[in-house]
């Protein structure tokens, strides 16, 4: 404990719920009944850290829980400051008359991104292009480690979205498109929070997750309420009840299964085709909260309410509280409204508009993370971890995951990867950007171009391989005498909303990066990367002009990891989470539409793997049987490498003949399967493609 740790105003030693050796379940009970309403209803209170107008709110109010919103950092923003900034929360949280730690929490979406230094993983978007489970698990590990090494215990992650529309602006926060995708990467809640029944959040290197946003937050629609056109983010998402089970439940299953500690309920509306309700705010929705995610899915962990969310609810605030409250809400990130919240919560009870064992169940909810996390017996930071802050062994996960995310749409005459002799000219917005290059919640919320914090630029790392490479981001440095030409470009950093702005929402190259698009192209054989959190949209003309072209996503910190593949260290085996369309006026676009012409479809990407496992159709069927075989043992792991094998083969021998793209349909289907567990499937469908090619 810090050094001035004031004196304890009563002695709580002795009293069970101190007692590490009870069960959790006793440890809560005991502390439960020792509290006043007032006392309960500050355990439900988030207040944002920089709104406080005293430190000492913490104790007045009874706070449960602080947080840092996005670039709410201190100064000097660097680990130690970190964790004395909170030690700082929690020493004033330790002189409550029982001692209740505070529970901390920020928005570590792509590795610790609220510090300085931290390991920048690629976005998610990013991740689920790599297909790969492992991965993300590894990534949230990470991720998980630094965070709490710098004091903080809770992470607002991961977002669960299933992004359906690639005009909002959250859409790089989202596995992909397909729920079977998003359910797949799930696996990044164990990396977070180590094994589902909670044992692991003691651990100096773990975090207490949360599955974001609840529910329907990818599904809302384009310009669909009267409020103004971009009304996407925060929007209303209309879906029959069988779309909702479908597409945005379905992953919650999975994070509830896994143990997820916390859920966030959406900014959205959800307005269930055939209910009678029209659009009514999620965190108004007792039928989805208390009645699907608690009751029917029998999430057992607490639901925190997104930023200032309660006020969105129609009514005065004593009813936003009350029905957000009587919804399942368990505990309300006010964030500066503190001391309104909680004086309301308290007449609100206190007039029986709000039962107390509603009051009961939040606060054994919260307390219960409270204590499996171990902040009872550690409150304050343990900085131990703090050394493996964005050290070389975290780097190489997040330039691993640089590489994976990496998909190649187009490769004419196998331009990629490139040859180390090869004189390389490199022209592009994002070539030399780490800000843009690891996209927005980057140290700051809307995240910013520029050198935001350390890590290596795509061009940084070109040199490395490259003999001979010339730089002119504006491509007006001489073309000539250039074997090839790699243009970088995409977008500028944003959160939330429909982002962007300076591209104008359209989802197309900014005038300078298409100009350096065509100059570089019209003068030699060219690549282009488009370094952005969606799809962009690129017309035939300049496609034609294009030979080789990449979708980078945003990789974040490493940029080793995009040249890994460029320069043929690794081969590209990402496959788009999303699906790439022709025009704006095909949007929402997603596989499994009735009419679906998109430019590259959901699950697209080539490979550059030059040896595929042996050949022919017994090789096929030999992996079929063993695929079958994996699927009945459900052995996970060796059903995704057999299947992965036969993709490779039916792909290499696709290319072979130029048709890659009439084998894109069975791919993604055989992707679907894959992530469904159904391998031998899978391999049948890759089989019969090959026999058709
Ligand atoms: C976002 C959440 C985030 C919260 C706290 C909100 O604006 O919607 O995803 O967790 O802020 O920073």
């Amino acid at each position: 404990p810090p050094a001035e740790t004031p004196q304890i105003v009563v002695d709580a030693h002795g009293l069970p719920y101190l007692d590490s050796r009870l069960p959790v379940r006793k440890r809560v009970a005991d502390l439960l009944a020792r509290l006043s309403l007032q006392e309960k209803a500050g355990q439900m209170t988030q207040a944002e850290r920089g709104a406080l107008t005293a430190s000492g709110d913490i104790a007045t109010y009874a706070l449960g829980s602080l947080l840092s919103g996005g670039g709410s950092t201190p100064t000097p923003n660097t680990a130690e400051a970190w964790a004395k900034m909170i030690d700082g929360f929690q020493l004033r949280a330790r002189v409550t008359r029982f001692q209740i730690p505070l529970i901390y929490g920020v928005d570590a979406v792509h590795g610790h991104n609220n510090l300085t230094g931290a390991t920048i993983m690629p976005h998610n978007i990013g991740l689920g292009a790599s297909r790969d489970p492992g991965l993300a698990y590894k990534a949230g590990a990470v991720t998980a480690a630094e965070t709490r090494a710098t004091g903080i215990p809770w992470d607002f992650a991961p977002c669960l979205c299933v992004a359906r529309d690639d005009r909002w602006g959250r859409t790089y926060e989202s596995f992909g498109e397909d729920p079977a995708l998003v359910d797949a990467m799930e696996t990044v809640i164990q990396g977070l929070q180590g094994r589902p029944d909670g044992r692991d959040l003691n651990r100096n290197d773990k975090v207490l997750a949360t599955a974001k946003h609840f529910v329907g937050d990818g599904g809302t629609e384009y310009g669909s309420s009267t409020t103004g056109t971009y009304t996407i983010d925060q929007g209303v998402t209309k879906v029959t009840r069988q779309q909702l089970e479908a597409v945005h439940l379905a992953p919650y299953e999975t994070a509830v299964d896994r143990g997820v500690g916390t859920v966030m309920p959406s900014y959205s509306s959800l307005d269930l085709v055939g209910d009678g309700q029209g659009p009514v705010k999620m965190h108004a929705r007792a039928d989805m909260i208390n009645g699907v995610l608690k009751d029917r899915m029998g999430f057992d962990g607490f639901v925190i309410s997104d930023w200032q969310a309660i006020d969105q609810i129609p009514g005065d605030y004593a009813s936003d509280v009350r029905t957000s409250v009587n919804a399942g809400l368990d505990m309300i990130m006010v964030p500066y409204a503190y001391k309104d919240f909680r004086a309301t919560l308290v007449d609100e009870v206190k007039a029986g508009r709000i039962s107390e064992r509603r009051i009961d169940d939040a606060v054994s909810r919260i307390l219960t993370q409270k204590f499996r996390l171990g902040l009872f017996e550690k409150p304050y930071a343990d900085t131990s971890g703090a050394a493996r802050i964005g050290s070389a062994e975290h780097r190489a996960v997040a330039r691993r995951a640089a590489a994976e995310s990496q998909v190649l749409l187009k490769n004419s005459a196998g331009l990629l990867p490139l040859r180390r002799s090869q004189k390389v000219y490199v022209a592009g917005s994002n070539a030399d950007d780490i800000g843009n290059q690891s996209g927005g919640w980057t140290v700051t919320w809307q995240g910013a171009s520029g050198d935001v914090t350390p890590g290596t630029t795509i061009l940084e790392a070109m040199r490395k391989n490259s003999a001979a490479l010339t730089y002119s981001k504006d491509a007006s440095a001489p073309t000539d005498g250039h074997d090839v030409g790699v243009v970088v470009v995409g977008e500028t950093p944003y959160a939330e909303g429909v982002g962007d702005v300076g591209n104008g929402h359209d989802l197309r190259l900014s005038p300078a990066d298409r100009a350096a698009v065509d100059k570089v192209c019209a003068a030699m054989k060219c690549a282009v990367l488009i370094v952005a959190g969606r799809p962009q949209l690129i017309d035939d003309e300049s496609l034609a002009g294009i030979d080789a072209l990449v979708a980078s996503w945003l990789p974040g910190t490493e940029g080793d990891g995009v040249a890994d593949v460029l320069h043929g260290k690794r081969p590209f085996t990402g496959q788009l989470p999303v699906t790439w369309p022709k025009s704006e006026a095909q949007l929402p676009i997603n596989v499994g539409d009735t009419s679906y012409d998109p430019r590259f479809p959901y699950g697209w990407g080539l490979t550059t793997l030059t040896e595929v496992p042996g050949g022919g159709a017994a090789t096929l069927r030999a992996l079929g049987i063993a695929a079958a075989a994996a699927e009945r043992a459900g052995a996970e792991e060796a059903g995704r490498a057999l299947v992965t094998k036969a993709r490779l083969l039916v792909q290499h021998r696709a290319a072979g003949r130029g048709i890659t793209e009439a084998v894109a349909g069975p791919f993604a289907e055989a992707d679907h399967l894959l992530l469904t567990g159904r391998y031998g499937a899978a391999v049948r469908k890759l089989t019969a493609a090959y026999r058709a090619a």
